[in-house]
């Protein structure tokens, strides 16, 4: 059966961009194994920013070589200019994300630049990537609100897509950074979207639970007809430059609510979870992803009957 619905996983470079401590180079490759058995075919699994600014994502060009079934997934690294996409065509990467910011204050503190600056180096590196035969997904962060200048203008979202899809990116992924968004707000800058000439069909939602709208948000989104989402598993992940950013959007959290509505993702929610708990021991913490926690319950509660039950056999022979 073919998907319905695009999950897109940013565990790994979202989530634990995010993390303090370094995850090992070996337990990235683990984890991305049991992604793509879990059946996820888009993973965001690095990003080539400077290895001094973000030492999390030192070893991307190192984890990419170690990545499993590389012909059949599409592993995407995220490239901020220029010199990441010279490193992104060097380790052989075939799909990047650049990112810009919705908002001026917010996109000087991230990458000290202004928009209209950040934009003329992006469209450089779009169309130089289109070029070679890349495919491109391009961020708008804080497209929902930001943390310095508040509400953000729609129309702003609206000229940025457009300039990012002329100068040659394949999608663009409309983010929550600071997970300021809502329900009808978020049917309501979509709605404006579409009107503005925008197709939707390009367009996926990288939501942010900080508030605990995340699965509502992408709800809401899917109604106006969003089918691309993007998750983390167990909801690690937020964002180093914006105050009290937290987690992203659950992918099993959304997985389950999309696969009660008859969506096909083609991804394994059990394994899904299998692999959440795998990365809640390598940090040794519990992650916030709501249905993980259920999960994990539930199967305790499942060996709890089971020993009862052997316990009882026992007593009454
Ligand atoms: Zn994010």
């Amino acid at each position: 059966m073919d998907t319905t619905l695009r999950m897109y996983e940013v565990s790994l470079r979202d989530g634990l961009q995010n993390e303090d401590q370094v995850v090992p180079t070996a337990t990235k490759v683990a984890l991305a194994e049991r992604l793509v058995q879990a059946g996820f075919r888009d993973i965001e699994f690095g990003s080539f920013v400077s290895p001094r600014h973000v030492p999390q994502m030192a070893d991307t060009d190192e984890l990419f070589q170690r990545l499993p079934e590389r012909d059949r997934v599409r592993y995407w690294a995220l490239v901020p200019n220029s010199r990441g996409l010279d490193r992104a065509l060097d380790a052989g990467v075939g799909h990047i994300a650049t990112f810009l910011s919705a908002s001026e204050t917010h996109n000087l503190k991230n990458v000290n630049r202004t928009i209209r600056e950040s934009l003329a180096d992006l469209r450089r590196v779009v169309q130089t990537a289109s070029a070679q035969g890349m495919r491109v997904r391009s961020y708008i962060s804080t497209v929902f609100g930001c943390p310095y200048e508040g509400e953000i203008p729609v129309e702003r979202t609206l000229e940025l897509a457009h300039e990012l899809l002329q100068a040659g990116a394949h999608e663009i992924a409309l983010g929550d950074t600071t997970g300021m968004a809502t329900p009808a707000q978020v049917q309501h800058i979509l709605r404006r979207l579409e009107a503005g000439g925008i197709d939707l069909d390009l367009v996926a939602c990288h939501f942010h639970d900080t508030r605990g709208t995340a699965v509502a948000n992408a709800w809401a989104a899917h109604g106006v007809g969003i089918r691309s989402f993007d998750g983390s598993i167990g909801g690690i992940g937020g964002c180093p430059y914006a105050p009290g950013a937290s987690g992203n959007a659950s992918t099993e959290d959304l997985l389950h609510t999309f696969a009660a509505q008859g969506e096909n993702t083609g991804i394994d929610l059990d394994q899904t979870c299998e692999a959440a708990a795998f990365m809640e021991r390598a940090l040794g913490r519990a992650l916030p992803g709501r249905f993980l926690q259920y999960w994990k319950a539930r199967d305790r509660g499942a060996a709890r009957d089971q020993q009862a039950e052997s316990d009882s056999q026992t007593a009454s022979a």
